[in-house]
């Protein structure tokens, strides 16, 4: 019996650089499907860390929420490491290709993520579907992914308990991702909990009255 689908969550500690400052981050590390199968969302810091939720399940794609280094630093390890050796496909939206490319530069030793994610996109895993919703503003090529049946979204840095994602350095738009968090976010059920990339859950709800 592979059971219903369910959402597991872990953190791991590490570290964020952009426009050449580092600082210390945890990060969230969604994983979603049932007892059989999983889909992981962000791939950050620590790759046994997320073996640790993922367990001996499948995993059918490692979707990045954006390219920032603190969400894909380990997706290509973990790549190699997942189902036994076999691999499972990396999915970022192409839009964030400046910043995959700031962490993986694009040399001899250069790789890609293996699917572009897109408006639209969806992701069947575990006897649920992840919806993908194209937010830029924190990232250009920013994502998040909609469980309508399990009542939740995924909102990697685009939206978090008490707003929206910072929008301070570079490849980053503040009007942008308020325009997304209005228009694609804030169309979902006011009850929608939120699985941040950074911290606590929210709700769809939450935000709304607190950003008006
Ligand atoms: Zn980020």
């Amino acid at each position: 019996m592979a059971g219903p689908a369910r959402v597991d969550h872990g953190v791991t500690s590490g570290t964020f650089s952009l426009d050449g400052q580092t600082f210390d981050v945890d990060n969230n590390v969604w994983v979603v499907g049932d007892d059989d199968e999983c889909v992981v969302i962000d791939a950050p810091h620590d790759v046994d860390g997320i073996l640790a939720v993922v367990g001996d399940r499948r995993v059918r794609a490692i979707v990045c929420t954006h390219a920032h280094d603190d969400h894909v630093r380990v997706a290509p390890q973990l790549r190699e490491r997942v189902n036994g050796g076999q691999g499972a496909p990396i999915m970022l939206h192409p839009d964030d290709r400046p910043l995959w490319e700031l962490t993986f530069p694009q040399d001899e030793h250069g790789y890609l993520w293996d699917l572009d994610l897109a408006d639209g996109v969806r992701i069947d895993v575990g006897g649920t579907t992840l919806t993908v919703l194209h937010t830029p503003g924190h990232a250009p090529g920013a994502v998040c992914l909609h469980a309508s049946d399990l009542g939740c979204v995924f909102t990697g840095d685009t939206l978090f308990q008490g707003g929206p994602g910072a929008t301070g350095r570079s490849f980053s738009d503040a009007d942008l991702i308020v325009e997304s968090i209005r228009a694609r976010l804030f169309a979902l059920p006011d009850d929608t909990v939120v699985h941040t990339g950074h911290g606590d859950d929210t709700t769809i709800g939450a935000e709304r009255a607190t950003l008006g």
